[in-house]
């Protein structure tokens, strides 16, 4: 039996095969060839491969997305048959008497500089297109899966980490479980698993061996356990605690259609946060009452270039009316620091955490941050959408928000589009300065949101990627809880409401200083509504204490 020791970040128990997560090489060398003709035929074959998958996507699109986002993916399968584009792999093909991977990297690379050098916007962008076709290729070429997996069955993905951008091209159908070698709770692969639903484990270093691919194994999203070849006393275990989470999901499907209120009556707004529009699914599915935290740069990192208003517009307008009338929070552009977007072409930062993200590049962009401010207005009309700004860490930045917003609503009404003028605004509360500047900020907005995970980082110094932190990463530290009161007092005091969409709030441990500080809204995964229901309905508020606050 071979036990590997990580740690638990998503709950559930789960049984398949290990599979090592795909990443195309990036380091590819020339290698000289003697059947030149041998090489073309590869070229040839990826390419129209590459097509077909271009155009089978395009199909999905027009299904699931609209018209918009298929024709971008009818470009990039045009672009693969583009004469000047195949004549260039070809010629440095007999040229070079190369390998067929050499020759489109290479091919790719020039075009996508011909591109970035041209004067107009729209050609100059074309180049992120470009490389995303190349790379489709090339995988192809490598037989590399895109996505990352090529099985048949669902399996336990294996990785060191996942970029935001990786985690988005899974096949969530295919993934039974994480196991990552490298990680944190708070990371982005970690977040979307328990939207998910998924059983997952991070931080488990070396043990977790490449040679293990395809093996099959037992792995517990809770105690952080990978076990292969487990023995018959540990078989049974796992089958137990397969079988108390049967029976927990059974009871927690009672608390469907449940309110979320304590035995003392002091209701909460039990929320969702989401990343993309699909996910509305898993928060009907749960019952969530609203969607406290939708994760809007998930459509840029999606994307080869800048999404356009209609493009975001039918997202938001989607989530809202799936939602239909529940209230939807949608977060303005959070990238910088861990999700990085090429085409923002950032200059390297030597501490990306404190540097240009989130809601100063919006404030630096301000026609990128119109677009989505277009987008969201032109959405309000559909549904209850609530606008919810992050970074933030002095009342200027919001003026200067609420400014953009009048613009864009005046513009709105002069063309005669429908919003809804009385859109909320709200802001995260994620910085130690918007805790200190609270009480200033609520008479500027219409609600708070708590992201503790930024909180913690930045309260405590604490690197929220870094996995080896340890005990020094505490989110229960008494400066972040007392740090959320004094944000929920602010709130408070100037009539407005506080909600918490860090991972900390389905904390249940925590639910008790919650409902002592007075929080009004707290925004889950999906798959932590309703043990969080059941918890709240067995609270009594008017118990709880703040002595979590103490040292
Ligand atoms: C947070 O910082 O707590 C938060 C909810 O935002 P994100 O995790 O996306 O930074
Ligand atoms: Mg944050």
């Amino acid at each position: 039996m071979i036990l590997i020791q990580g740690k638990g970040v998503s709950r559930g128990v789960v049984k398949g095969p290990l599979y090592f997560f795909q990443r195309p090489d990036t380091n590819i060398q020339k290698i000289t060839v003697t059947d030149v003709k041998a090489e073309k035929a590869r070229a040839k074959a990826a390419r129209e491969k590459s097509a077909e998958q271009l155009n089978a996507l395009a199909e999905k699109c027009k299904e699931e997305a609209g018209e918009e986002t298929a024709i971008l993916f009818e470009t990039h399968a045009m672009f693969c048959d583009d004469d000047d584009y195949v004549e260039a792999i070809e010629d440095m093909l007999a040229e070079e008497k190369c390998n067929a991977e050499y020759a489109v990297k290479a091919a790719g690379e020039q075009f996508a500089t011909m591109f970035a050098n041209m004067d107009d916007a729209y050609m100059k962008s074309r180049s992120a297109d470009v490389k995303d076709v190349t790379q489709r290729i090339l995988n192809n070429l490598m037989g590399v899966a895109q996505g990352g997996i090529e099985s048949d069955v669902p399996v336990i993905l294996c990785s060191d980490d996942l970029a935001p951008s990786e985690t988005l091209q899974l096949d969530k159908s295919k993934i039974l479980g994480f196991a990552l070698t490298a990680g944190s709770s708070n990371g982005h692969t970690a977040i979307l698993a328990r939207t998910m639903g998924i059983p997952a484990i991070c931080n488990i270093g070396a043990d977790l061996k490449v040679d293990y691919q395809g093996r099959t194994a037992y792995l517990d999203g809770e105690t952080g356990k990978v076990v292969l070849d487990p023995d018959s006393i540990t078989i049974q275990a796992f089958k137990d605690k397969e079988e108390k989470q049967k029976k927990f999901k059974e009871l927690m499907e009672t608390m469907k259609g449940q309110e979320d209120v304590t035995l003392d009556g002091k209701h909460i707004n039990v929320y969702c946060n989401i990343g993309n529009p699909d996910d509305v699914a898993a928060v009907l599915n749960n019952d969530g009452q609203g969607i406290g935290l939708f994760r809007s740069e998930f459509i840029y990192l999606a994307a080869s270039d800048y999404p356009t208003e209609e493009e975001q517009f039918q997202a938001y307008k989607k989530v809202a009316a799936d939602m239909k009338g529940k209230r939807v929070i949608i977060r303005t552009l959070d990238i910088g620091a861990d999700k990085q977007v090429e085409y923002f072409h950032m200059k390297k930062e030597e501490n990306p955490a404190m540097g240009v993200r989130a809601i100063r590049i919006c404030l630096n962009n301000p026609e990128v941050f119109r677009t989505q401010l277009r987008a969201l207005y032109r959405a309000s009309a559909y549904g209850k959408v609530a606008i919810m700004f992050p970074m933030i860490t002095s009342v200027w930045e919001v003026k200067e928000c609420k400014r953009a917003c009048a613009r864009v609503m005046e513009e709105l009404h002069n063309e005669g589009i429908p919003f809804n003028p009385e859109t909320e605004i709200g802001i995260m509360i994620e910085t130690p300065s918007s805790i200190f500047v609270a009480p200033e900020l609520a008479e500027q907005v219409d609600f708070f949101s708590v992201g503790t995970n930024d909180l913690t980082q930045y309260t405590l110094a604490c690197d929220r990627q870094a996995n080896d932190l340890g005990k020094f990463f505490d989110a229960h530290h008494p400066a972040v809880l007392r740090a959320l009161k004094m944000a929920a007092d602010a709130a408070h005091e100037k009539g407005k409401w506080i909600g918490i969409c860090g991972e900390l709030g389905a904390d249940l441990s925590l639910l008790p200083t919650f409902l002592a500080i007075g929080i009004d809204e707290l925004s889950v995964s999906p798959s932590s509504v309703l043990p969080l229901r059941a918890e709240i309905r067995k609270s009594i508020a008017r118990l709880c204490t703040l002595d979590a606050l103490n040292c």
